[in-house]
């Protein structure tokens, strides 16, 4: 018969939301258990894992920029530290500006003192700007590392959470129980599937298909990420991923031709040279946006000991680092979430 487990935490899911969590959590000396199903996609095994403090074609600087790009390089960095491992590649990106929209903005931005940090205009090329405090996360690599080490201190269990498994006891210590586990508090971290989930059924989750393709070349890569509206990330070894597609309304995983097509199409007008490129991977999955852009994190309103860290769209990579600590704090001492990605926004449901 499998031995009762206790733990202080369980958290549901170990794609980027669920293993920082548990990383943070387990620095602060709580006891996690992780529960995830291998199986299913994960958002984060897709994801270019791109950093990109100004984004769209209105050129918008992501708010609170300021604390969360120096909490995200912390994070990362004693990540690296602790895995001997490089995760964190700065690399600064060449934005195309194609559109009317593009070019007004950028009037706009040059005389705003907020933007100096992260957008400089290239001389020899007026339609193009460079962006610096960009780069990307290796997130297979930090989640292959992470997962490691959560299964070296046998806090990993694989499995599939169906919400009948899940007991809330009201009276006792260890409130929850997911089978042979109990737990003080359960913490949902499932990504787009979030929206099966009965406990937090009233969050306008708004999830989006995206696609990416990798791809390889004998030729020389740009030096720089390429966005053109569609994204082009040098890699090493002349290994390059473009992306991305975006698809709301569908919670298909499927790759398709479309999408194929899509990518390829954008391609042609990257500045890379065009012959021998092979295809070499194709990859769709789901990321969890929600409908007022903003994280979801907080205690469900009913059940105090069950809670939601999910939320981060299409910037888990910049966001989670900063939300982590903040839902750590959250956990463990009561401190108040930031107002703006506390679930209480909608507790009246
Ligand atoms: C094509 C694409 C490109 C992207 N590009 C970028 C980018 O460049 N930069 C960036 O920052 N972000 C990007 N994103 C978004 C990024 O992937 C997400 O913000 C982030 O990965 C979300 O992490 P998550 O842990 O919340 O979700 P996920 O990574 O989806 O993890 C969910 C986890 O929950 C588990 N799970 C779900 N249901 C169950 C269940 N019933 N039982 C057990 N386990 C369960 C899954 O196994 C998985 O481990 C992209 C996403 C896509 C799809």
């Amino acid at each position: 018969m499998t031995q009762t487990l206790r733990t202080d935490v369980l958290i549901i899911g170990a794609g980027l939301a669920g293993s920082l969590l548990a990383w943070r959590l387990i620095q602060a000396g709580k006891s996690v258990h992780i529960l995830h199903n291998p199986k299913l996609t994960s958002a984060s095994r897709v994801a270019a894992g791109l950093i990109n403090p100004v984004t769209g074609q209105r050129l918008v600087l992501q708010e609170n920029i300021e604390v969360l790009l120096p909490a995200a390089h912390a994070l990362y960095q004693q990540l690296e530290e602790q895995f001997h491992t490089q995760f964190f590649f700065e690399k600064d990106m060449l934005r195309s500006l194609q559109h009317d929209k593009a070019k007004l903005a950028w009037k706009k931005r040059q005389l705003d003192s907020a933007y100096q940090h992260y957008i400089c205009e290239i001389p020899s090329s007026p339609d193009v700007i460079k962006q610096s405090q960009t780069g990307y996360l290796d997130t297979n690599a930090l989640l292959d590392a992470l997962h490691g080490y959560f299964q070296q201190y046998n806090c990993l269990t694989e499995g599939d959470a169906q919400q009948h498994d899940i007991q809330v006891h009201q009276s006792a210590q260890y409130h929850l129980q997911w089978k042979h586990i109990t737990a003080s508090t359960v913490v949902f971290c499932q990504g787009w599937r979030e929206i099966n989930n009965k406990f937090f059924s009233f969050l306008p989750f708004q999830p989006a298909k995206g696609e990416i393709l990798h791809l390889s070349t004998p030729n020389k890569l740009p030096e720089h990420i390429i966005n053109q509206g569609k994204w082009l990330l040098p890699l090493n070894d002349g290994n390059f991923k473009i992306g991305a597609t975006y698809q709301s309304n569908t919670n298909d995983e499927q790759t398709t031709e479309e999408g194929k097509k899509e990518l390829l199409t954008a391609l042609k007008s990257m500045p890379i040279e065009q012959q021998n490129i092979t295809l070499t991977n194709h990859q769709a999955g789901i990321r969890p946006n929600t409908l007022d852009k903003q994280p979801f994190l907080g205690m469900h309103p009913k059940h105090k000991n069950i809670a939601i860290f999910n939320g981060f769209g299409s910037k888990g990579s910049l966001l989670i680092p900063w939300y982590s600590k903040s839902m750590c704090g959250h956990l463990i001492h009561g401190t108040a979430l930031p107002g703006h990605a506390d679930i209480k926004r909608f507790a009246c449901v």
